[in-house]
């Protein structure tokens, strides 16, 4: 297969997305509409793409899982509607099942509220040879607490720690752990797909509109939109704060579904190939029994 030019590709693809920096990042340069300069008619050839880029994840992650040394922690965010199910379906779906966990994270239960924020995402972290995705993350943890403070209230926190430096605290620990897991093998990519409030809107409707997909609708959801801009502000400064060379953000234009899905595949390709993965060498000894079981096999009547 002529990985070498997918993975070229991808990183291409995916490059201009990319913050590794978050210093100067500000959210109105990412454009929800955008698609790359590729227009709807290029849409079947970037279907097609993906579909080969799909098939390229899957040869990668064959590896990752054969060389058991990484593993590739996926987190996604976004508003509701923005394609986080979809873009994991799609992106996914020629992987290997057993080489890959996704977990969805709501809001906490009583248990995990007697715990640190981090606890029950920790034990979530892929095992080594694995694809780990986050379906919401511990970064909830500066989004929707930060835009609805009784949730923080809820968390009882000691007085003396839930003071005005509270976020951040909460974005250097984050930076701290994400620091701490990339040091440990565990390569982190962060994906927030960013949608407008229009393009929410209209997936709203159609949920409404269209029986099958009423499922997908809760009334909670249009509340939330209700704190749009604080939301924004929460997202950008979250990135700002915590988007490094080693756990980079991809902000990802999320109003076309189909551009959506050809970046994050992009994006998690390159994070894949830039890990020299290797299927184990065998050595002289087992090389020797592998000749060995050969020829008792080839003895059998
Ligand atoms: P999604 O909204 O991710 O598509 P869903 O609709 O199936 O999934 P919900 O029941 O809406 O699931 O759960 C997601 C909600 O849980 C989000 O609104 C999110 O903000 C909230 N949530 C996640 N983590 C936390 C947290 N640590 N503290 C408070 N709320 C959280
Ligand atoms: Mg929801």
């Amino acid at each position: 297969m002529k990985l070498k030019r997918i993975v070229k590709t991808a990183h291409r693809l995916s490059r201009p997305y990319r913050i590794d920096d978050g210093k100067h990042f500000r959210l109105k340069d990412v454009d929800p509409d955008d698609t790359g300069g590729l227009t709807s008619e290029d849409k079947p050839r970037a279907k097609e793409a993906l579909q080969t880029g799909v098939e390229a994840l899957a040869a990668l992650q064959d590896m990752l899982y054969a060389q058991d040394r990484w593993a590739l922690l996926l987190i996604f965010q976004a508003m509701d509607a923005a394609g986080k199910d979809g873009a994991i379906k799609h992106v996914m779906s020629g992987i290997n099942p057993q080489g890959c966990q996704v977990y969805s994270f709501k809001a906490p239960s009583a248990v995990e509220l007697d715990h640190d924020y981090l606890w029950r995402t920790h034990v979530c972290v892929p095992e080594r040879g694995r694809i780990g995705i986050f379906n919401r993350s511990y970064y909830e943890e500066v989004l929707v607490v930060r835009v609805h403070p009784e949730i923080l209230a809820a968390q009882r926190l000691p007085k003396e720690l839930d003071g005005k430096r509270l976020f951040e605290h909460r974005y250097e620990d984050i930076s701290a752990f994400e620091r701490y897991l990339g040091r440990n093998g565990v390569v982190v990519r962060k994906f927030f797909l960013h949608v407008s409030r229009g393009e929410q809107k209209r997936r709203f409707l159609e949920r409404l509109d269209q029986p099958e997909k009423n499922w997908k609708f809760s009334a909670s959801d249009v509340k939330e939109r209700g704190c749009w801009k604080d939301y924004m502000g929460a997202y950008e400064d979250a990135i700002r704060a915590t988007a490094t060379e080693e756990a980079p953000w991809y902000v990802v234009p999320a109003n076309n579904k189909w551009f959506t899905r050809v970046v994050v595949a992009s994006a998690i390709i390159d994070a894949l190939a830039g890990l020299d993965l290797q299927y184990p060498k065998v050595d002289k000894s087992k090389q020797q029994a592998l000749a060995a079981a050969r020829k008792q096999l080839a003895a059998e009547k």
